[in-house]
Parts: structure tokens; C-alpha cells; sequence
């Protein structure tokens, strides 16, 4: 940075509340429906104008792997587009944020879209709010308790948090992929290869080896999903690896990378994928997907082996968790080297630990979302919305407990927590 400008800015405290919940996306949501539900004043600050993150703004696909007992059951009854249970996990966008703002009204949490969490508001070492720049300008906004669910974890790291970027020892992160969808195409004859060693034969050989060979690089997996509407095909194909969600100018550079995909992918489908002949395409989604950034350090931190072993920790607050490790190769298309989709074996599904949630030493912060504590490999399973839902309603009965005692979310008893998210249906 060549120049720098000290400004004194003056900022009008624009409320205050018990949580302030950072970040619209699942986990955000979850959080903020379940601090308000248990009469915690709450607030979601959202940097767009739509709620639901990845899963609306996004574009996405479908919900993947599993969790019972939580939040995230009955989102899905709420939003499901289709009879069919085979669609059961689709995603109609714009339904499901139907959904998720009637959720928000009816438990009582006020949203601030199109608003910008910039900064944390500090004081006496301890986060006390947030600072956001929107339309309205620079403004504060108070809380006993801050969950950060901006997926990236901007709130905790700017307010000097721990964290690693990536993968241990080289930083190396998942690729980016803007989500599109496709319309006339013909559902009947279509194929539809939805994890990286799906393979199918075309008539010009097997389809993932054709994406290879003839879609432009990192780009070169065919994954395309059903949807529940007719002729339409949600696609997860383009690609950009070796950018970093934290920074503009990456977020920039993958959006426009990413874009110039979508062209010669379509016209791939055309000549290659049966059923997609007359394909077009009829969105692209409003924000680039990032897979991975920061995982921050916590109190406790969940590893690839406590996944595998199925692991219930004593201090559990997310249960029953189940998907595989969905690692994006991080030099390319296809599946990392480290990854597991049709390998991975473990079906008992696993808990997640308060700690996880707690960083390890900044006090009025919550963690909720991919952000929380945990290893790359880790991340690779709870970043999958259904878990993240269940992350941010543990976060958010947390964040509305420790306001309504007074005390910091670390000193919220497990068992306090646990006995709550029992009443709501979480069992170990
Ligand atoms: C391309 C792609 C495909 C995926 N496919 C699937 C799939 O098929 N199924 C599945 O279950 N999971 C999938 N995932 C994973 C999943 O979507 C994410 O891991 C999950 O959405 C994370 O939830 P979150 O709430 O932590 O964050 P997000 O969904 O990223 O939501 C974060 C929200 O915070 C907002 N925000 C960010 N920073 C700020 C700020 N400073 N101030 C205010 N607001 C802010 C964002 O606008 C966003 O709304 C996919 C992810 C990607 C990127």
C-alpha cells in the first residue's frame, strides 16, 4: 500500500441489541431465528439484499449430506419445492427465501439488508458490536453478543482473532464456481452426473474425460443438477482456483473469470451432454461461491479424525452431522487428492463441540458457519449448509443465553446450552 489516510470519522450508534448476528447466510439465519425465538433483541446485518447466502444468492443446487434433530429439519419442510423425494434436498431459490424471512419475522429478529459489516466495534479488549457502511453511512450498532457468520469470519478477524487461511502449511484454498442455471433442456433424456467420479457415457465417450479434454482450464467437471421446475438444470461447473475469498480484487477477478466460462460450457452441453441440445442459460448467481477461506482457532478444534470416528464430544452442540470430505481440487478441476465423496464410509453422522464455536481468546464473538474451528479436511464436511444451519442454531441459543445472564459466551454452561437445544430436538 503506497499512501495511507488517517481519517477521524464520527459514528452515530444506530442501536442496540442483545445479538447482533453478522452474516445472512444459513448459519446466520439459524442464529438469529434462535436467539430471537428465545427473546434475545436480535439483529442480522446481511451485505446483500437477500437472505440464505450461498443456498439463495448463490444459486445453489440442492442442500447436501444430513443432519436430524435441528433447525435445519424444518427449513427444509418449509421450503421444499417438490412432492417428489427424490427433489426432497432441492432448492427453489426464491422459495427458500420466502422462507427464510418469514422464519426471521415471525420469531421477532429485525434485519438490516444491504448492509456491510466493516468492522467490530472494541471495547475493553472485548467485542461490543459492529460498525457497517450502507446507504444509511457509517454506523454502530451495539450488542451484548456478536455471532460472526459472514462465512469468512471478517468481524473475528479484524478484531484480532486467530486464524489460518486455507490449508495448513501452504494456505491453499478450495476454488471458487459461479452457480448458473440452465433452461430448455430436455429432463427426460438428460444426464445428470452430480459428484466428480460419477461417470456417464455419451455418444462421444464418457462425459467427466470429455470436460477434461474440451472445457477451458481450471474449468473441466461436469456436475449438473435437477431442479424443481421444468427444463431447468442448475450447473456447477465453472472453476477459478488460487484466489482468495478475503480480497475484492480475487472475489473480482474469479467473478469475471468465472463468467467467461459459462459460454463455452454451454456450448460443450450442447454438442456432448444428451438432453441438452436446446439449452440456454437463465441466471447466473448475484455472488461467486467461496468454498473456503479462514478457520479460526477456537477453544476446541474439530479434525478429520474426530469426523471418521464419528466422535460425540461431551461438550456437543451440533449432532448427528453426516457428508463426506467434498475438497474441490485446489490446483484445477475435479476432486482433490485429499477429497472422499463415493469412498467416504462413516454413516453415523458426528457432533460438533461448543468449542468450536468459541474463539480461543476474544470475548462477545461467536463463531457459526464454514469459520468455525476446524482443519481444511474437516471444513471440507461441516462447510455443507445443513450442518452450517445447525452450527448457527447452537450459536444462536448460545448467543441468547449468555446475553440473557450476562456473562460472556464462554461462560454459558454446556449443559445449559444442551438442555435448550434438546427442547428444540438436537439429541446426541
Ligand atoms: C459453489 C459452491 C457449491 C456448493 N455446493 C453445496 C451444495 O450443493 N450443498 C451444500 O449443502 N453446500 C454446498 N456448498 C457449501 C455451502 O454453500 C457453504 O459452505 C455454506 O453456505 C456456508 O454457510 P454460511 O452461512 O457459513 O456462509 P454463506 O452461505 O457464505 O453466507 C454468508 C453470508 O454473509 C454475508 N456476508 C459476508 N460478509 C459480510 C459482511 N462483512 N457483512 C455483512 N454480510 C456479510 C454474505 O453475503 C452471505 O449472505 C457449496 C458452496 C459453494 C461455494
Amino acid at each position: 500500500m503506497s499512501e495511507i489516510l488517517r481519517e477521524v470519522l464520527e459514528t452515530p450508534v444506530a442501536g442496540s441489541y442483545d445479538v447482533l448476528v453478522a452474516g445472512g447466510g444459513p448459519a446466520g439465519v439459524a442464529a438469529a431465528v434462535c436467539a430471537a425465538r428465545l427473546g434475545a433483541k436480535t439483529c442480522l446485518v446481511e451485505q446483500t439484499g437477500v437472505v440464505g447466502g450461498v443456498a439463495t444468492s448463490g444459486l445453489m443446487s440442492h442442500w447436501t449430506g444430513n443432519t436430524r434433530g435441528g433447525i435445519y429439519e424444518e427449513i427444509l419442510e418449509r421450503s421444499k419445492d417438490s412432492d417428489d423425494p427424490a427433489l426432497r434436498q432441492t432448492i427453489n431459490p426464491d422459495r427458500l427465501q420466502d422462507c427464510l424471512l418469514s422464519m426471521l419475522a415471525e420469531a421477532g429478529a429485525e434485519l438490516r439488508l444491504y448492509t456491510f459489516v466493516s468492522a467490530p466495534l472494541m471495547e475493553d479488549g472485548r467485542v461490543a458490536g459492529v460498525v457497517c457502511e450502507s446507504k444509511s453511512g457509517r454506523q454502530a450498532l451495539r450488542a451484548k453478543v456478536v455471532v460472526d457468520a459472514s462465512g469468512d469470519g471478517d468481524v473475528a478477524a479484524r478484531a484480532g482473532a486467530a486464524f489460518e487461511l486455507g490449508r495448513a502449511g501452504d494456505h491453499a484454498m478450495q476454488p471458487m464456481t459461479l452457480m448458473f442455471k440452465l433452461g430448455g433442456v430436455d429432463t427426460d433424456r438428460a444426464i445428470f452426473p452430480q459428484a466428480f467420479e460419477h461417470r456417464i457415457e455419451v455418444p462421444a465417450g464418457e462425459i467427466q474425460a470429455l470436460g477434461k479434454a474440451e472445457l477451458p482450464s481450471p474449468a473441466g467437471h461436469v456436475l449438473l443438477y435437477r431442479s424443481t421446475l421444468p427444463g431447468v438444470v442448475t450447473v456447477n461447473m465453472t472453476n477459478l482456483t488460487h484466489v482468495d475469498g478475503t480480497k475484492a480484487e480475487d472475489l473480482t477477478k474469479a467473478q469475471i473469470a468465472c463468467h467467461g466460462q459459462i459460454g463455452p460450457i454451454v456450448d460443450f452441453l450442447r454438442r456432448r451432454a444428451p438432453g441438452y441440445e436446446k439449452c440456454f442459460v437463465i441466471s447466473s448467481a448475484a455472488q461467486i461461491g467461496v468454498r473456503e477461506t479462514r478457520h479460526f482457532k477456537g477453544v476446541s478444534t474439530i479434525t478429520e479424525e474426530d469426523i471418521l470416528a464419528a466422535r460425540v464430544f461431551p461438550d456437543w452442540v451440533v449432532t448427528k452431522a453426516h457428508f463426506n470430505f467434498d475438497i474441490h481440487n485446489v490446483e484445477g478441476a475435479g476432486l482433490d487428492a485429499h477429497g472422499s465423496q463415493a469412498t467416504f464410509t462413516q454413516r453415523k453422522g458426528y457432533t460438533i463441540p461448543y468449542g468450536c464455536l468459541v474463539p480461543e481468546t476474544l470475548d462477545g464473538l461467536l463463531l457459526a458457519g464454514r469459520s468455525i474451528s476446524g482443519t481444511h479436511k474437516a471444513c471440507s464436511n461441516f462447510r455443507a449448509m445443513p450442518i452450517c444451519a445447525n452450527v448457527g442454531q447452537a450459536a444462536g441459543v448460545a448467543a441468547a443465553l449468555a446475553a440473557r445472564a450476562g456473562v460472556q459466551p464462554r461462560a454459558v454452561p454446556v449443559a445449559d446450552i444442551q438442555a435448550e437445544l434438546r427442547r428444540q430436538g438436537v439429541e446426541p
